[in-house]
């Protein structure tokens, strides 16, 4: 039934029948040559120049004014809950629609989540779904929000970019503002996407991004959270080094910390594939324009993302019309090597969140049952923008 659909695939892919990955990543440029500096260096630990240099990239290419280089997604969201003021004990509004690393960030900082739906047409959060259930269940005491069920306060909310398409950001910022709920982006999967000209992540206080071996772009394992407030980016930055106090020799920590800092080694790797990215990016939207040209003659959907957005096409995705279409879908593409994944479980129906409070969840039940990635690499030898190396303006770390 869906033989075309997988022809094509291997047709975009080059392939001939052997294995079609949803997603591998890509190193075209200098990645070998930093990686090989840090271990000649002997800096392949927390400090190092390419973790600052890092760092100085994300700014630049989120437009935040500072960056902070964290071991995953998970522990720049974990920080970024943190050092947001989330306290054990108070609630965190989400979606249920998501990688489960963001209701464990939540829970790894004590704090509750509680989810309300997401919009069909982004697969993010619904603005519409959250003012109705902040009005619903909501009261302001002492300018906090205040769950009227639970007592709790509601600290914080966490939209997340699925799949690396923007959700309507600007609505549930203005949203959160207006009942003082601190908005960190959880940006994981859209590194290069941006809404309305800004680049997602940075329409929160805060946001955060991952550099894990299957997103757009990959060190290894890694993080980074992004912000314009100083007062976050130096207590996160100092949170994730233990919170060691400053000195030439003695151990000082003035509060409970992590080691949540960015090897050097993992930092060389995110520099070269950061100095790729426009590169990755345009390679990939022209993938996901083959394929918008494909389903579209053949009247099956293809998301392609909302007006004024531009995502950077990290995932691929279909909707079928059934849950039966889409098992059929996976059974037959992943029976022929094609390798194509559901979207997630919500997470209301994992155990450790299944006692969560929801709003209406209609539209991640709907997409639950019909959204599938389908292959979305990087494709070798299709580029318009040349990848470039930059010369790296590195120097090398002097010994102790
Ligand atoms: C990948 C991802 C994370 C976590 O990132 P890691 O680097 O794997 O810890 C968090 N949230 C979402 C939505 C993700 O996709």
């Amino acid at each position: 039934m869906y033989k075309e659909v997988i022809a094509h695939i291997r047709t975009l892919f080059g392939t001939g029948d052997e294995f079609v990955p949803l997603h591998a990543p890509y190193f075209g440029g200098n990645e070998k040559k930093y990686v090989l500096d840090t271990i000649d260096s002997t800096f392949v630990s927390s400090v190092g120049a390419y973790v600052n240099r890092f760092e100085e990239m994300m700014a630049e290419i989120t437009g935040a004014k500072y960056a902070v280089a964290t071991t995953s997604g998970t522990t720049a969201l974990h920080l970024a809950l943190i050092v947001g003021g989330v306290q054990p004990g108070e609630e965190v509004i989400s979606q249920p629609l998501t990688f489960v690393a963001t209701a464990n960030a939540i829970a790894h900082a004590g704090a509750i989540p509680v989810f309300v739906d997401v919009d069909r047409d982004t697969m993010g959060m619904s603005p519409v779904a959250l003012k109705a259930f902040l009005a619903e269940h909501v009261t302001m005491q002492d300018g906090m929000a205040i769950n009227k069920h639970s007592g709790r306060r509601i600290a914080a909310c966490v939209p997340m970019h699925t799949f690396g398409f923007p959700l309507r950001i600007d609505e549930v910022q203005e949203i959160c503002a207006q009942y003082n709920i601190m908005l960190i982006e959880d940006a994981a999967e859209s590194l290069g996407s941006t809404y309305k000209g800004k680049h997602t992540g940075t329409f929160g206080q805060v946001g955060i991004f991952s550099f894990n071996g299957n997103k757009t772009v990959t060190c290894g394992g890694g993080g980074a959270i992004v912000t314009d407030d100083e007062t976050i980016a130096k207590h996160a930055r100092h949170l994730s080094t233990t919170a060691k106090v400053a000195h030439p020799w003695e151990f000082v920590h003035d509060e409970v910390g992590y080691n949540y800092r960015m090897p050097n080694i993992n930092a060389a790797l995110a520099c070269a594939q950061l100095e790729q990215l426009p590169a990755i990016l345009d390679n990939k939207r022209m993938l996901a324009d083959a394929y918008n040209e494909f389903f579209r003659e053949r009247n099956i959907s293809f998301v392609k993302g909302i007006e004024e957005s531009s995502p950077n096409h990290w995932l691929n995705t279909i909707i079928l019309d059934s849950i039966e279409a889409r098992d059929a879908f996976l059974q037959e593409t992943n029976t022929q090597k094609v390798m194509t994944r559901p979207i997630w479980q919500l997470m209301n129906k994992l155990p450790m969140y299944a006692a969560s409070m929801c709003g209406s969840l209609s539209n991640a039940e709907w997409l639950e049952a019909r959204a599938v990635n389908i292959p979305s690499s990087y494709r070798p030898g299709t580029n318009n923008i040349a990848i470039t190396s930059k010369t790296s303006d590195l120097v090398p770390q002097q010994l102790p």
